[in-house]
C-alpha cells in the first residue's frame, strides 16, 4: 500500500468546486497530490489541482476511468455516479466516504428512511411520487435527489400552494417549529477514531433559503449540546462512516433536537474552522480518508462566517465591491472561490471573522455584509 507522501500517490476528488479548492489548500501542507474530476473547465479547482480531468461525475465510464487513476478516492459533492464507485470498490479501490453511504445520503427519501429504521430522531415524513398525493398542510416538500442550497425544498402552506409543488418523487416532512438550526461536523477515520467540532448555529437568508451567517460556538444549553453530539455520534455509528460528516440539526421550540439531514463531506457550516480551530474541516477530512490520526478540534476563538452570495439581480462576470475596506479590518479573512461569473445568491466566497467575543465578531460581520458586495 502506498503512502500519501510517496511521489506517485494520488488522492482523487469527484467535484472541483470550492470545497475541493479549500481541500487543496490543506493538501499542500502535507504534500498530497490531488487529482480532480469536474465537468467545468473553469471550476474553482481547475487551475489548482495537480491534475485535472474534464468530465461528468454523473457518468459511469468517466467516474470509473478516473477512479482507476488514483489511490484513494473521495468526493466534494454527493450526487455522483455511485454504481461506478461500487464497481471500483469491488475491485479493491479505497473510497471514502463509502459508496454505500453515498447511495443513502444522496437520496433524501432513503436518508429519512434510514433515520426511521435506526431510531434516529428526525421529523415525521412520507414518500410520494406525484403531487396529487399531497393532502395535508402546512407541509415541507423536498425533491428526493438533485436539490441543493435550498433549491428543491419548499414549504406548502395550503392547497393554494399546490401550483408550485414539485411533480417529481419527493419527501413530505412535517413542518418543524424551529428555534435554531445547528450543525455538528464530525469526523471518523477507518481505525474508528471519532472527533467532533464545536456545535455551530446557522442563520438563513429568508429569500434564498440558504445559510447566510454562521456563529461558532452555538449559544445553547449543556443539555442541547449533549443531545446534539449524541445524535451526530449515532448517525456516524449507524452508517459506519469514514470521512467528514456534517450533521444538520433542528432545535425545536420544545427543546427537542432532530436530525434534518447530513452531508457526507466538508460543509459550509465548517468553513470557520480554517481560522478558528486547531485543525480545519478540510485537513480533518484528508486525515480521515488517508487513515491518519484526527486533529484537535477545539475552538481557538469565537468566529462568525458570512457567505458571500451574488447580489440579487446581477448576472455575469463578477465584480467585488468593498474588498479593500474589509481587508483593513482586524481578525477578518476573505475566501474567494475563483468563480468567474455571478448570479443571484450564488455562493461566490465567504468571510470569516474571529474575535475575543462572539458579539464583537457579529458586529463586524454585520458591517461587512453592508460593505462587501458581489455584483456583475
Ligand atoms: P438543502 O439540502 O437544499 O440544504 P434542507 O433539507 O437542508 O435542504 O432544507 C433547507 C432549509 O429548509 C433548512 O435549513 C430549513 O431552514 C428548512 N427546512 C427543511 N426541512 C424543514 C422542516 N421539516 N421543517 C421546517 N423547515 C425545514
Amino acid at each position: 500500500m502506498k503512502n500519501f507522501y510517496d511521489s506517485d500517490f494520488k488522492l482523487g476528488i469527484l467535484g472541483g468546486g470550492q470545497l475541493g479548492r479549500m481541500l487543496i489548500q490543506e493538501a499542500i501542507n502535507l504534500d498530497v497530490h490531488i487529482s480532480v474530476l469536474d465537468p467545468s473547465e473553469n471550476c474553482p479547482c481547475a487551475e489548482l489541482a495537480n491534475s485535472f480531468t474534464l468530465g461528468s461525475f454523473h457518468d459511469y465510464e468517466t467516474v470509473y476511468n478516473f477512479g482507476r487513476t488514483v489511490d484513494v478516492l473521495t468526493i466534494e459533492i454527493e450526487n455522483v455516479n455511485t454504481d461506478a464507485l461500487l464497481a471500483l470498490q469491488r475491485e479493491g479501490k479505497t473510497i471514502y466516504p463509502k459508496p454505500e453511504n453515498l447511495v443513502i445520503i444522496k437520496d433524501k427519501g432513503l436518508q429519512k428512511a434510514f433515520y426511521a429504521e435506526h431510531g434516529i430522531a428526525s421529523s415525521d415524513f412520507k414518500l410520494i411520487t406525484a403531487k396529487s398525493e399531497i393532502t395535508e398542510f402546512p407541509i415541507v416538500q423536498k425533491l428526493r435527489t438533485g436539490g441543493y442550497d435550498g433549491r428543491g425544498v419548499q414549504v406548502l402552506k395550503s392547497a393554494e400552494d399546490l401550483d408550485k409543488a414539485f411533480e417529481e418523487p419527493s419527501v413530505l416532512e412535517s413542518l418543524v417549529d424551529i428555534e435554531k438550526e445547528l450543525s455538528v461536523i464530525i469526523a471518523r477515520n477507518p481505525a474508528g477514531e471519532v472527533k467532533t467540532f464545536p456545535i455551530v448555529e446557522l442563520e438563513f437568508n429568508p429569500q434564498a433559503n440558504l445559510v447566510e451567517f454562521l456563529f461558532a460556538p452555538a449559544v445553547i444549553s449543556d443539555e442541547v449540546e449533549k443531545k446534539s453530539f449524541a445524535l451526530a455520534q449515532e448517525v456516524v455509528t449507524a452508517l459506519d462512516f469514514v470521512g467528514i460528516l456534517a450533521v444538520e440539526l433542528f432545535l425545536t421550540k420544545d427543546g427537542e433536537v432532530l436530525v434534518n439531514e447530513v452531508a457526507p463531506r466538508t460543509h459550509n457550516s465548517g468553513h470557520h474552522t480554517i481560522e478558528s480551530c486547531h485543525t480545519s474541516q478540510f485537513e480533518q477530512h484528508m486525515r480521515a480518508v488517508l487513515d491518519l490520526p484526527l486533529g484537535n478540534t477545539e475552538l481557538i476563538s469565537p468566529a462568525v462566517m458570512l457567505n458571500l452570495l451574488g447580489e440579487e439581480g446581477f448576472t455575469g462576470a463578477v465584480k467585488y465591491e468593498g474588498i479593500a475596506e474589509v481587508l483593513a479590518r482586524k481578525g477578518v479573512t476573505i475566501h474567494l472561490y475563483g468563480k468567474a461569473d455571478t448570479k443571484s445568491y450564488r455562493k461566490m466566497g465567504h468571510v470569516t471573522i474571529v474575535s475575543d467575543t462572539l458579539e464583537d465578531a457579529k458586529d463586524v460581520a454585520l458591517q461587512i455584509k453592508k460593505e462587501l458586495k458581489v455584483k456583475a
